[in-house]
């Protein structure tokens, strides 16, 4: 049944607020769930929201592929090796950060949040090189959809291998609650719960790999 608003037509724009824009796919239009999926475009790195059926274009069809649908796997690498000496070398200046392969550039790209956004580490990664040689048999993410996820938290440094939306959503996080130079008590909330959320998802899928090696 549809409510009739009463009094001219006319004169119903100005009385009634347009209907919010409904989100849509931004590859086929169909509306969007809040939940829903993310392509990126593999030339301008822009993240796309998409509905299912578009965020399941295949990662990787093919060299040269434009779009990659972002999967879905959240794993936590508690045998991942790497120290507090290689953290130290990578001189990322935050608690966290992500390195994900660039499939344009042929290799391995270091962001981390910034109250600004995504901040791009522009040191050479050779130490970035010596830590994956040090970690042969660790699931390696697909390329520019899936990266290594650094925390360092206050008592050990833990390596998850995340879908890139995760990182994006770690980075809006911070932009939107960081406050003055340390952050404050409430990104500091925001930031533990994204991570106990990311656990909380990898163990559901069962995406613990290399428990009992921890160093
Ligand atoms: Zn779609
Ligand atoms: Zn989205």
């Amino acid at each position: 049944m549809t409510a009739r608003p009463a009094g001219p037509p006319g004169l119903r724009r100005f009385r009634e607020p347009p209907p919010p824009e409904t989100p849509r796919c931004e590859m086929c239009a169909e509306p969007l769930e809040e939940r829903h999926g993310h392509v990126v475009n593999v030339q301008t790195r822009a993240l796309l929201c998409t509905c299912r059926g578009c965020s399941l274009v295949m990662p990787g069809s093919g060299p040269g592929a434009r779009y990659r649908g972002v999967p879905e796997r959240h794993l936590l690498l508690p045998g991942f090796r790497l120290t507090a000496a290689d953290w130290e070398a990578l001189q990322i200046p935050v608690r966290a950060a992500f390195f994900f392969p660039h499939s344009v550039l042929g290799r391995y790209v270091a962001f981390y949040p910034s109250p600004a956004g995504a901040a791009e580490s522009l040191l050479p990664l050779d130490a970035w090189d010596d830590v994956l040689a040090a970690n042969p048999e660790a699931p390696r993410p697909l390329p520019d959809v899936e990266a290594y996820l650094v925390d360092r938290g206050p008592e050990r440094l833990t390596c998850h291998l995340v879908p890139i939306d995760a990182c994006y959503e770690l980075v809006g996080l911070v932009r939107l609650h960081w406050k003055g130079f340390h952050g404050g008590p409430e990104a500091w909330r925001a930031i533990d719960g994204f991570f106990a959320e990311i656990r909380a998802r990898a163990e559901a899928e069962a995406g613990v790999y290399g428990e009992g090696r921890r160093a």
